[in-house]
């Protein structure tokens, strides 16, 4: 059932946010985007008649960055530095159990009145949420009476809150809330008959990452730009000499073959040119060569101006754009300008009519960056999640609610 159809007098919602947001030492919040987007759910919900809202959410990975006495880093990891945030985006109080089962949940839970919410700590302290287990998630779903799961960022992964929950509810007991419902029909324009041409531009560091992604488009787009760090394990799967440039040794077979298969089917595109630098540094000494003619000691850290001309033409002529990775180490300003230049022509193409998408992570760091989120078509929440669904996976997340 979709969120509208459900029937949510006097009832006690349990709500899946994506609060994995980044914060930095003193545990402010950076970006908070995905806080920002979670609000229209719980609005809705709390102004259907009498109800109250139990969030849950994980932050971060705790269980993997455990202090040195072997201790959960209960304060970087803790969802209160959430707190003041939301409070002011919803300018109201907002409970706080200290675990998300257990008594104090539970208590805090019961005691609930309409109009309240009550935020769980983070759902990653406990090892069960990663795993799955269906007891702890069974303890999850007994403090609410229906499942809403929004957290689109972390839907790929068949986790306690995100996936086994759903178990617990009937059918007209869950569904997804409206930033679920609108990253799904977003990808959808993508995975449906595109308008074209549909190009999609692929950066980043990773090339395994992002390996079944390529794939996949070969036969789905009419070109592919590869860009970023990942392009030099193709120029490497090329014969050309890349200096100290990022190369995964264990992909170049995997670059070759992409390559070949690329051929008459699909245009892919690699920069012409790189800028290149003697140390991996903002301050480095940094000159523009063609690929071909990279010097040993030198690596290429952002695309160079004849990349950026073919590309933008590229990106401005297609009617469907998909973004995933920056061109260049970005967060270094000497080598932002390949990513700068690459999210102006996809504001362009927007403006000609095109639908683009910008699948999460870095790309959707550097579009908010550069204040160009609200001139685009879509900005997914998230990285991983988007990508997969786009290599056409079935989401954890997505079938736990369509599928029962
Ligand atoms: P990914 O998570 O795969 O999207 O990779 C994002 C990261 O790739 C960013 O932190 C960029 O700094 C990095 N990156 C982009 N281009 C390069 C490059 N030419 N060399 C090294 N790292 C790069």
């Amino acid at each position: 059932m979709e969120i509208k159809d459900l029937d949510f007098t006097s009832k006690k919602v349990l709500l899946r946010v994506d609060f994995n947001v980044p914060l930095d030492k003193e545990h402010n919040i950076t970006d908070d985007t995905r806080i920002k987007e979670a609000i229209p759910t719980i609005r809705y919900i709390l102004n259907q008649k009498d109800t109250s809202v139990i969030l849950m959410s994980h932050l971060g990975r705790p269980l993997k960055k455990l202090l040195p006495d072997g201790s959960i880093d209960s304060t970087s990891f803790s969802l209160m530095n959430i707190v003041p945030r939301l409070t002011e985006l919803l300018e109201t109080k907002i409970h706080f159990a200290l675990d998300c089962i257990g008594e104090d949940a539970r208590v805090k839970a019961d005691n609930l009145k309409a109009r309240e919410i009550l935020l769980l700590e983070n759902t990653r302290f406990h090892p069960e949420e990663e795993k799955g287990d269906a007891n702890f998630s069974h303890e999850l779903a007994n403090l609410g009476d229906i499942y809403i799961n929004d957290a689109f960022g972390a839907a790929h992964r068949a986790h306690a809150s995100t996936c086994i929950i759903a178990r617990f509810f009937t059918t007209d007991k869950k569904a997804f809330g409206f930033l679920m419902e609108k990253e799904l029909l977003n990808a959808k324009r993508l995975q449906d008959n595109p308008e074209r041409p549909y190009t999609a531009i692929v950066g980043g560091a990773k090339v395994s990452d992002k390996i079944l992604l390529l794939k996949k488009m070969i036969s789905n787009v009419d070109n592919i730009i590869i860009g970023g760090g990942m392009a030099y394990t193709f120029f490497k799967a090329l014969g050309y000499e890349v200096g100290n440039s990022l190369v995964e040794e264990e992909r170049i077979e995997t670059a070759k073959e992409i390559l070949e298969e690329a051929k008459g089917k699909i245009q892919l595109l690699l920069p012409v040119d790189s800028i290149i630098a003697d140390s991996f540094n903002n301050e480095a000494n940094s000159k523009i060569v063609d690929n071909d003619n990279i010097p040993k000691g030198w690596m290429g850290l952002d695309i160079g101006p004849k990349a950026i001309i073919e590309f933008t033409n590229l990106i401005e002529s297609s009617r469907s754009v998909l973004w995933n990775g920056p061109m260049g180490v970005f967060e270094m300003s000497s080598f932002a300008k390949g990513t700068k230049s690459i999210a102006n022509a996809v504001v362009m193409a927007t403006d000609k009519g095109a639908f683009t998408l910008i699948g999460g992570g870095d790309s959707a760091a550097a579009i908010h960056e550069l204040g160009l989120s609200d001139k685009v078509s879509f900005v997914s929440t998230g990285g991983g999640a988007m990508l997969e669904l786009l290599e056409g996976k079935e989401l954890p997340g997505v079938k736990a609610i369509t599928d029962m």
